[in-house]
């Protein structure tokens, strides 16, 4: 294959679609390269972006910016792909215990921007609710399996992706960019996941993988106009699934499913619905995360043809589109990188 690029970008979930939409919106040239047998943690996310976190029920991190970002980028590309990709749905708190109950009444009292009160009897008929309930307004649902298949068929159609497995060994670093087997491009930017964590130009950096597994159930009476949460959240899928889930695997044996949490999973599901479901499938993932919980975005320190942007960790719904933004940006007309996402915070260990 010969062919002259602007980009190889390596890897095609969330992270890789974005940096190549934007590549695309600036009027540049890519090449996809994603090793679709490889799993994402694209493919099993349950594509929530939701404004707050945590017992104390804060707001995350930049989400002021972030979530005006991410509405508009996933309903533009949703234009362009003629389908609908992004959704408002609101988060229906089911508190898990009194303390939560009390973390939400201060909450609603003190900062309050997204919360506000829920009849309890609209969930009564389908779930257990004896610590009351609360509502997160501003909550978002992606849409990521029709995404990244309406994206990466986008892509085969205008002859910009490759499936198959990148291997380090093919890359060629020439006076002004790089080549990869016969195609020629400016720049190589990876996307690859955990994948980045092998990376002979990026391992120096402080990836913290962990693992998350989901089960994907049919609930038939359950209206699927909002995203649930007790000690699991219950997130419409399609129809009438729901994807159910997670957990934080910081200790993994491998990314498979295990009986461990379907059991555990069944088990809360028995305690909190009403109403009867069907586990149809289970699946699992490792989330890019890293040990400062901000992601790594920017150009090698010393290959400036080589860049990077992952460590999107459980936020990549949201972050995402904003750091392929911005790494596109910063490539084509020098646009700072925000320096908490920056690499250049590690530049020590990368040189
Ligand atoms: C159970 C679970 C639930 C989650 N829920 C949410 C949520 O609700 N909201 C949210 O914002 N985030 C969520 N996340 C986190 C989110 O999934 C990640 O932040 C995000 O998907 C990371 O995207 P990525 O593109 O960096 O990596 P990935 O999605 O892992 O994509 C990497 C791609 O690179 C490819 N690849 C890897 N190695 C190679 C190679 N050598 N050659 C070619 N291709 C390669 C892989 O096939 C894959 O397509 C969840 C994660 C999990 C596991």
């Amino acid at each position: 294959m010969h062919k002259e690029v602007d980009y190889i970008i390596v890897g095609q979930g969330l992270v890789g679609s974005w940096l190549s939409y934007y590549t695309l919106q600036a009027g540049k040239t890519c090449i996809v390269i994603n090793d679709s047998h490889t799993p994402a943690a694209s493919s099993v996310a349950s594509g929530v972006i939701n404004p707050v976190t945590g017992r104390r029920i804060v707001q995350t991190w930049m989400i002021d910016t972030f979530l005006p970002f991410a509405l508009s980028a996933y309903a533009d590309i949703g234009n362009q792909l003629k389908t609908t990709i992004v959704k408002e749905a609101p988060v229906v708190l089911i508190h898990p215990s009194a303390q939560m109950q009390e973390s939400f009444e201060y909450r609603y009292h003190h900062d309050n921007v997204y919360l506000q009160k829920y009849k309890a009897e609209d969930v009564k008929a389908f779930m257990h609710t004896p610590f009351g309930t609360g509502q997160i307004n501003q909550s978002v649902w992606i849409d990521l399996n029709t995404m990244l298949t309406s994206w990466r068929e986008k892509l085969i159609d205008h002859h910009q992706y490759v499936d198959e497995r990148f291997d380090m060994e093919d890359l060629k670093l020439k006076d002004e960019g790089v080549e990869w087997k016969g195609i020629q491009a400016k720049r190589i930017l990876f996307s690859d996941g955990i994948g980045s964590m092998q990376n002979k130009y990026f391992k120096g950096l402080p990836f913290a993988p962990n693992k998350g597994e989901a089960l994907i159930v049919e609930i038939k009476d359950l209206p699927n106009q909002a995203i649930y949460k007790h000690n699991l959240s219950i997130v419409p899928w399609k129809d009438q699934l729901f994807w159910v889930g997670s957990n934080y695997e910081w200790q993994y044996e491998d990314a498979k499913p295990s009986i461990a949490f379907r059991t555990k999973m069944e088990t809360a599901l028995t305690q909190l619905l009403t109403i009867p479901f069907k586990i149809v499938d289970h699946i699992a993932g490792l989330r890019p995360a890293n040990q400062d919980r901000r992601p790594f975005v920017g150009m090698h320190p010393a290959y400036n043809a080589i860049g990077i942007c992952n460590g999107m960790g459980t936020k990549g719904c949201s972050l995402a589109p904003y750091f392929a933004h911005a790494l596109i940006a910063h490539c084509e007309i020098g646009t700072p990188i925000h320096p908490e996402a920056n690499l250049d915070r590690f530049k020590l260990s990368l040189l």
